[in-house]
This record gives C-alpha cells, structure tokens and sequence, in this order.
C-alpha cells in the first residue's frame, strides 16, 4: 500500500512554499493570518482588517459559514458575510481565508475566498477534501481534535491526490483530559510534521487554547517551535464578538505582541 507518497517530505526535498496573491507561505516566513472568529458587520470588519495590517498581519480570516456544536448558536451570515470579506479584502489589499462546511457551498466559497479553510470537525469529510482538492484554491487544513498525526497526513494526501498541491496543515489543539484550556496545543505535533512533510505548518493559538491571555505565548511558541505561521483570532471589541470573545485577542494585545514576534523572527532569521 502506497503511504503518503504526495505530503511525505524525502531526504533532501525542499520545503513548499505557496504564493497566496503574493503572500508567500512556507520557506523562511512566518505568515500571520488574523481576524475575527466570524465575519463581523462591515465597521467592525474594517477597524479590524486596518489594524491587522498596521500590525503586519498577511492573511485576513473570518467565518461566513459557522460549524458551531450548539445548533442555536449564531451560524454566520453565510453568502452576505462573503461578500463583505471580499469587499474588505480589496479595500485593504489582503488575501481572505474562510471556512467551507458544506461540500456543496465549495464553488461559491472558493469564488470569493483566497485559501478555502477545512476545519477541524471536517477533516476526514473526505468528499470535502476531495472537492476541495479539484479547486485551484490554496487549503488550510485544521487537524481534528481527536486526530493523530498521521491522520492529517492522510487527509491532506486526499486533496493532494486530486492534484492541488498547495495545502497547509493547522495544529489547532486537541482534546485531553484538561479542562482549564478549551483544547492542548501539540506543540511537539508541529516539531513532527516539519520532518514528515514539506508541506506549510501553521499553528491556531486561539482555538488551542480558548483563552485570550494564552494566546499571545502561544503565538511566540509556534514561533520558536518552526511553524510556518499561525492564525489567530483578534476582534476590536472581543466582549461584543459574534463569536468566541473570549479567545480573541483585542487589537492593542495582538499589536505589542506582533512587536514582540518580530523580535523573536529577526532572531530565528525568518521573515515576518
Ligand atoms: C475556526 O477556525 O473558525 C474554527 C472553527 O476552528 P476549528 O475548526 O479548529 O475548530
Ligand atoms: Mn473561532
């Protein structure tokens, strides 16, 4: 049986770098996509996308389309919220990623969306991966939180089958008998994907740990670890967000920490 025969990294392979409208992905930078959880009205969009940039955030994120574990909670405002990112995403000249749910909303999604994001309750949706393989979209891939290593691995070898190269793999936390944090980030889990494969490795500190004070350390331990990037949840008024305040970083907090980043990448000679 043939085993990862498309994301397994071989001795001496360069690492793959994906251009995302210039934003380069992989080799040595460190990509900051940011945003809020969901895709906001259009004020709060525009404070936010400004400020990601000022900070220099590369990638703005933003939910259209929820999948939230209570059927009651707020679900996103769908093709509308879409559109708004879109609009914000030319206004402030910024690559968007949003999240596909559906297999049947990927045309629509990855008609306005720079990187179609897979999320973690959908990564072994293997019709999801395998329509999102046959899209000429770059695809952020969110480990699922009962999912092993090898299990990302394989899910992304399913997109990469239907000849897309340009997948990311996200670490975003994974469920363990601790309470205190919503999820464990597997730092070590990053260490082990950058030998395994030569995709891009990009670390969630907001969902991994679910909590606003962690996020800033973590951010800085994705860093020191070798990922390729993290995406991060930062909201203008996390009290008030449509979703997941409480581990959205404010627009102050994530400024002094991307200055603190920049340190850290000047250090690690990587560019950010
Ligand atoms: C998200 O990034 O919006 C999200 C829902 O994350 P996850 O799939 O990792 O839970
Ligand atoms: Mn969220």
């Amino acid at each position: 049986m043939k085993k990862l025969e498309l994301v397994g990294k071989k001795p001496g392979q360069p690492y793959t770098t994906i251009d995302v409208r210039g934003v380069q992905i992989g080799g040595d930078n460190f990509v900051v996509m940011a945003g809020p959880c969901a895709v906001e009205e259009k004020n709060v969009m525009a404070q936010i996308a400004e400020n990601v940039v000022k900070a220099g955030g590369k990638v703005l994120r933003g939910g259209a389309f929820k999948p939230r574990t209570n059927p009651y909670s707020f679900q996103g405002y769908g093709e509308p919220g879409l559109k708004l990112l879109k609009e914000i995403s030319n206004i402030f000249n910024i690559p968007i990623v949003s999240e596909v749910v559906d297999v049947r909303d990927i045309d629509l999604i990855a008609h306005y969306v720079d990187i179609l994001q897979i999320g973690a309750r959908n990564m072994q949706n293997f019709p999801l991966l395998i329509e999102a393989g046959k899209t000429n979209k770059p695809v952020l891939l969110k480990k699922g939180m009962t999912a092993t290593i090898f299990d990302v691995l394989h899910a992304a070898e399913y997109i990469l089958l239907e000849g897309n190269n340009s997948v990311m793999i996200c670490e975003r936390g994974i469920r363990t008998f601790e309470t205190y944090t919503r999820n464990t980030l597997d730092l070590s889990a990053v260490a082990a994907l950058k030998t395994l494969t030569h995709l891009p490795v990009i670390v969630d500190p907001s969902h991994s740990t679910g909590r606003t004070e962690l996020v800033g350390p973590m951010m800085k331990a994705a860093l020191a670890v070798g990922a390729d990037g993290i995406i991060v949840e930062v909201h203008s008024n996390p009290e008030n967000a449509l979703c997941d305040g409480d581990q959205s970083l404010s627009l102050n907090d994530f400024d002094s920490t991307m200055q603190e980043l920049k340190k850290m990448a000047k250090v690690l000679e990587k560019k950010l």
